[in-house]
């Protein structure tokens, strides 16, 4: 087995999701020393922030929180938290990655997580990283610290340096895999959606944040102000499949709508769940099955339209969504307490502008294989939208492709 330092030999994997853990995981224990690239403080991705996954309905967060664990204690999996790759150039048989780290004060090597930092700190710029992430530590909001000291003076372990700040690091290694998933796209600009006029027009992950059990209302369905809503409006491709913002269909929200309607009638069976679709894309037994229980054991209402306007009520009556039925041409009005609005999801590249990035996306921002001997590979969200049964499977993938397409030992 080749060491962890063995440069000429390794694969940079960029973006710690369930993606990229997969693809660290798999290729460390065929015996490649793996550079691990995440931008945020912990691993995890959006996996990380689903109380549940559809289609078992089984705990979203415990899968990617053992894959994280196994990735930081890996001997050959190098975890670089707050960092980005910032160019890449590529030789023929190597490439070399430049990494920006914007690194955390506290180093989480020597953190033992006694929380002395955060008691002392003045200005209440120090706080821990949520209770289950990884790699778990405190970070220090660079913006509201003053420098006082008071923190490194109180840390035990001297794992306080105000001196740790950004620098830049040189990787060589064979190939790279990208796997930098998605964000929620702005669906601002799409004033018929009413997002942004109202706290209770949400967007899919807002959603379910709310809902979650570590969220405000400890599992409870509630609205952002607290209160119990008795409707519930969950409206589909709402700016996705639209020329005007994104093309192409998110492909995982058709899914997700039902497991959110079916959480919140687990909850409370008398709340009134509405979805409005244009065509259900729920295909393969698993994933039919789903839907078909939703829609006849919990009495969730399907109606084939697509929302031409959601706006708030005067005086505080609640939101209205204004449809035309495709299936009968009726055209109606609808009264909820509340509007989630799923399918606007884009690959977090589509903000990364600047050549580097431009030469590796296409128009929507997705990343492809490159025809270069896989030496660049994607996989997961950003290369096209994708679930976590999907991006796993083209993890291992991109990971057997990296592996193979360097030879099984590393030579071509
Ligand atoms: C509301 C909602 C509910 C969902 N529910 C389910 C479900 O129940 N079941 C299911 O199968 N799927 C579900 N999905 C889909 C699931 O979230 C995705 O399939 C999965 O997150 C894709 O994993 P990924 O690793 O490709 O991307 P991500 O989870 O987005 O992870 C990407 C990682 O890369 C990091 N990153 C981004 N840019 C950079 C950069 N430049 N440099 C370094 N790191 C970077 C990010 O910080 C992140 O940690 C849901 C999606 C939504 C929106």
């Amino acid at each position: 087995m080749k060491g962890k330092t063995d440069e000429h030999f390794s694969v940079i994997v960029v973006g710690g999701g369930v993606a990229g853990l997969t693809a660290a995981l798999d290729l460390a224990r065929a015996g490649r020393p793996v550079h691990l690239i995440e931008k945020t403080a912990v691993l995890g991705g959006q996996v990380a922030r689903l109380d549940k996954l559809y289609p078992t309905d089984h705990c979203g967060f415990c899968p990617v929180w053992t894959q994280a664990r196994l990735c930081l204690g890996h001997p050959l999996i190098t975890v670089h938290t707050h960092s980005c790759v910032e160019a890449v150039t590529q030789g023929q048989e190597q490439i070399q990655a430049v990494i920006r780290r914007d690194l955390n004060r506290i180093d989480p090597g020597r953190c033992i997580l006694c929380s002395r930092c955060e008691k002392v700190c003045p200005e209440g710029a120090v706080s821990p990283t949520i209770a289950h992430a990884l790699p778990r530590t405190f970070l220090v909001d660079v913006d509201a610290c003053t420098g006082c000291g008071k923190c490194v003076a109180a840390c035990p372990t001297h794992a306080i340096d105000m001196e740790r700040k950004q620098d830049k690091i040189k990787i060589l290694a064979q190939n790279i895999i990208w796997a930098t998933g998605f964000t929620d796209s702005n669906i601002l600009a799409l004033p018929e959606l009413g997002y942004g006029s109202h706290p209770n027009i949400m967007t899919a992950l807002e959603f379910e944040a709310l809902l979650s059990e570590s969220g405000p209302g400890r599992g409870h369905v509630l609205t952002p102000e607290g209160k119990v809503p008795c409707r519930i409006a969950f409206v589909q491709c709402a700016g996705a499949r639209d020329q005007r913002n994104l093309a192409y269909c998110s492909a995982v929200c058709c899914m997700h709508a039902l497991k959110q309607a079916r959480w919140v009638k687990q909850r409370d069976p008398d709340m009134d769940c509405v979805i409005f679709f244009t065509d259900m894309r729920t295909q393969g037994r698993h994933y039919y099955d789903y839907y078909r229980k939703a829609v006849q054991e919990q009495s969730i209402t399907l109606i084939r339209s697509r929302p031409g306007l959601i706006c708030p009520l005067p005086s505080g009556a609640g939101l209205a969504v204004r449809y035309e039925n495709t299936l009968t041409g009726q055209l109606d009005i609808q009264q909820f307490d509340l509007v989630v609005l799923n399918g606007a999801l884009e690959p977090c590249q589509k903000k990364d502008k600047g050549p580097f990035f431009s030469s590796l996306t296409d128009d929507n921002g997705f990343v492809g294989n490159m025809p270069d001997q896989n030496q660049t590979l994607a996989c997961g969200f950003c290369k096209a939208p994708a679930d976590v049964e999907m991006s796993v499977i083209q993890a291992s993938s991109a990971a057997m492709q990296a592996y193979i397409g360097n030879g099984i030992n590393g030579t071509k």
